[in-house]
C-alpha cells in the first residue's frame, strides 16, 4: 500500500467533523477530550467537554479542585474512577512536571490513568509523536483493512496492529493519520454496515475485496454480567431526605446515593424497609420504582421504595452515617447514573 498520505489527508480534510479538540494542540484539552470520549460518543461528550474545561480550564485548576466538584461535572458519564484518575494525574503533572504535560510517550504512560491509547493520542495530537493510537474503532478498521483473523483486543493483536499502522503512517503527519483512522472507524467503517464506497481504503481493503466485513473483526467472547438486586430507600420527612456516600472500596466510590441494601433475586420483591420505622402504620408508602441498570460486569435490578413520615418515627440506628439533606438540594451532590434515573422518575 503506497502513497496513503494523499488518500487519508484528502479524505480527512474533506470529511472530518469539526471538533473543538481537533482545533488545538494543548495537551490538557486533548487529554480531557480523550478521557471523555472513552466514556461516550462525540455528540453526548461535547457538553461534558465544554462543562469540564469551563469549570477546570487548566491542569493546575483541576489539580486543586475538590473531588466532589469534579465528580459533579462527571456525573452521568459513568466510570467515575476515570475522573478520579484525572485528578491524580493533574496533581502529578503539576508536582512532577511543573504543570506541563511531558512530551514523551514513556513519561506520559507513567501518569495515572494514561495507558497506551491515551499516551499515543495526546503524544501524536499535541506533540506530533509518530505512534499509532489504537482504540476500539481503530482496531476494527485495521482488522478489516489488513484482513486480520485473530481476536482483537489482546496485547498480541494490538502489537501487530501497531506495527502495521506504524508502517502505514510513515508518509502522513502523525496527528492527521490518527485522527483520520478514528474518524473512519466512527463514521465509515462502522460495526454493522461499513460504508466502503465512501472509505479512503476502498481499493486496498482486504475485507472489502473478499466480502469479509461481517466476519471481521473477530472478538474474544465476553463474560456474562453478574445479576444483582438492590433495594433503595427514599425517605421523605419535612422536605428532607437522607443520603449516604459510597465507600472507598466499592463501585461508584465517593458518590452519593439513597441508603440501600442488597437483596435476593426474587421476582416479587417485598418491602425490605419495614424495620426502619417505629410505627410502620404511621408511614405513607408510595408506589416503588423498579429499574434495570446495566454496568459492564453487572446487571443491577434496583427498586426505590418511597416513604413519607415524621423523623421521630424513623429508627435512629438506621440513620447512622447517613447525611440529612433538603430534597431540593440533592442536585448539589455528585450521584451515579442509577441515582439520576431514580431522581428523574420521582420528580
Ligand atoms: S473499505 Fe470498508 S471494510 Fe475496509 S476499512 Fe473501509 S469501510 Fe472498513
Amino acid at each position: 500500500m503506497t502513497r496513503m498520505e494523499c488518500r487519508l489527508a484528502g479524505w480527512y480534510n474533506k470529511n472530518a467533523r469539526k471538533l473543538p479538540w481537533r482545533e488545538t494542540s494543548d495537551p490538557y484539552l486533548i487529554w480531557v477530550s480523550e478521557i471523555i470520549l472513552q466514556q461516550t460518543r462525540v455528540a453526548q461528550g461535547l457538553p461534558f467537554y465544554y462543562n469540564f474545561i469551563t469549570k477546570f480550564p487548566t491542569v493546575k485548576i483541576l489539580a486543586e479542585a475538590p473531588e466532589d466538584a469534579v465528580l459533579k461535572i462527571w456525573q452521568g458519564l459513568g466510570y467515575y474512577s476515570r475522573a478520579r484518575n484525572m485528578m491524580k494525574a493533574a496533581k502529578i503533572i503539576v508536582e512532577k512536571y511543573d504543570g506541563k504535560f511531558p512530551d514523551s510517550i514513556d513519561e506520559l504512560k507513567k501518569i495515572s490513568g494514561i495507558g497506551n491509547y491515551t499516551a499515543a493520542a495526546v503524544g501524536s495530537f499535541a506533540f506530533n509523536i509518530r505512534i499509532p493510537a489504537i482504540d476500539g474503532n481503530v482496531r476494527r478498521v485495521a482488522s478489516r483493512l489488513y484482513g486480520l483473523h485473530e481476536p482483537i483486543g489482546t496485547q498480541a493483536s494490538d502489537e501487530k496492529i501497531s506495527e502495521l499502522l506504524f508502517q502505514e503512517m510513515q508518509p502522513c503527519p502523525p496527528a492527521l493519520f490518527n485522527q483520520a483512522m478514528m474518524e473512519i472507524g466512527a463514521t465509515v467503517c462502522t460495526p454493522a454496515n461499513p460504508a466502503c464506497e465512501s472509505c479512503p481504503f476502498e481499493t486496498v481493503c482486504v475485507a472489502r475485496a473478499n466480502n469479509l466485513q461481517k466476519l471481521l473483526p473477530v472478538k474474544t467472547s465476553k463474560k456474562t454480567a453478574k445479576e444483582v438486586r438492590l433495594d433503595y430507600i427514599f425517605l421523605q420527612s419535612n422536605s428532607c431526605t437522607w443520603l449516604q456516600k459510597r465507600p472507598a472500596d466499592s463501585i461508584w466510590k465517593g458518590l452519593y446515593e439513597f441508603p440501600n441494601m442488597e437483596g435476593s433475586l426474587t421476582k416479587n420483591a417485598t418491602n425490605p424497609f419495614f424495620d426502619w420505622f417505629k410505627h410502620p402504620e404511621e408511614t405513607e408508602i408510595m408506589e416503588p420504582v423498579t429499574l434495570k441498570h446495566q454496568l459492564t460486569h453487572q446487571t443491577i435490578f434496583a427498586t426505590l421504595w418511597q416513604f413519607t413520615c415524621k423523623e421521630a418515627n424513623i429508627v435512629e440506628e438506621k440513620l447512622k452515617d447517613k447525611i440529612k439533606v433538603k430534597i431540593s438540594e440533592i442536585d448539589e451532590f455528585p450521584v451515579h447514573r442509577l441515582m439520576l434515573k431514580f431522581l428523574e422518575k420521582v420528580r
